[in-house]
């Protein structure tokens, strides 16, 4: 579904990404992990066409993003739930959720999409008329997936979705994804610094370390790989 070849980009003479080659197929779950300022953000700014590759290529279902404009990609399918969860804080969770739905597919499944959304997520239904910025980081996240989720994406690309919350709200997301995967066959892709959730989560994840891929496998591979393990998973 999404396929990037050797792709380099960044904001200075020095390229963040140097040279990044992943995929991701329909209906799989994927992570990217790695430490602070290996790249995670730049990858899906660059798939999202904020920032422009300067080498290599992206295509979405075989189209060639350099064609597709960045507001063109969210109605591709693309949806990108981005870090720090960037609500509209003075609009109420149910109007952060229809700015989502502002793609033809969007618009075309909102009634269906809000129902399944509320379903998941039972918080946002009980808080709908609440302004966004009054709610709590956790439920923040969960405007932010919901508002993903009513773009009705083919990738759901998510930046580090447990960013400042506390475990357990974080492990509730996690199994929200889980669950919502497991209900439509979605494809994710997800950043993330709690590597051990999000390789669990996922059922393939790339180690992303100075802008290059260091490493790359199914979740029990990378869970096994002594690298990992000593790294990031504190063994
Ligand atoms: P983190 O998890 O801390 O967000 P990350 O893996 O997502 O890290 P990026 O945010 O992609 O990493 O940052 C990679 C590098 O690019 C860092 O050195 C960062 O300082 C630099 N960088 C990020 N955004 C910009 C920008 N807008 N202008 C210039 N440099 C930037």
């Amino acid at each position: 579904m999404l396929r990037l070849e050797n792709v380099l980009a960044g904001y200075s003479a020095i390229p963040v990404l140097q040279g990044v080659s992943l995929s991701v197929d329909a209906g799989q779950f994927v992570a990217v992990v790695g430490p602070n300022g290996a790249g995670k953000t730049t990858l899906f700014k660059t798939i999202s066409g904020i920032v422009q590759p300067r080498a290599g290529r992206i295509t979405f279902e075989g189209i060639d993003l350099s064609t597709v404009p960045p507001a063109g990609r969210a109605h591709l399918g693309i949806a990108h739930v981005p870090e720090h969860r960037q609500v509209f804080p003075s609009l109420s969770v149910l109007e952060n959720l229809e700015m989502g739905a502002y793609t033809e597919a969007g618009r075309r499944g909102w009634k269906r999409n809000i129902e399944q959304i509320f379903a998941w997520l039972p918080v946002l239904a009980d808080r709908r008329a609440q302004l966004a910025g009054t709610l709590s980081g956790g439920e923040q996240q969960m405007v932010a997936i919901g508002r993903g989720l009513a773009s009705s994406p083919k990738l759901l690309m998510l930046d580090e979705p447990s960013m400042g919350l506390a475990p357990a709200i974080a492990d509730f997301i996690f199994d929200k994804l889980i669950e919502i995967r497991r209900d439509t066959g979605l494809t994710i892709l997800l950043v993330e610094q709690r590597v051990a959730e999000a390789l669990e989560s996922a059922d393939h994840g790339y180690v992303l370390e100075a802008g290059r891929v260091a490493l790359e496998g199914d979740n029990r591979t990378l869970r096994a790989d002594d690298r990992v393990r000593k790294a990031y998973l504190g063994m």
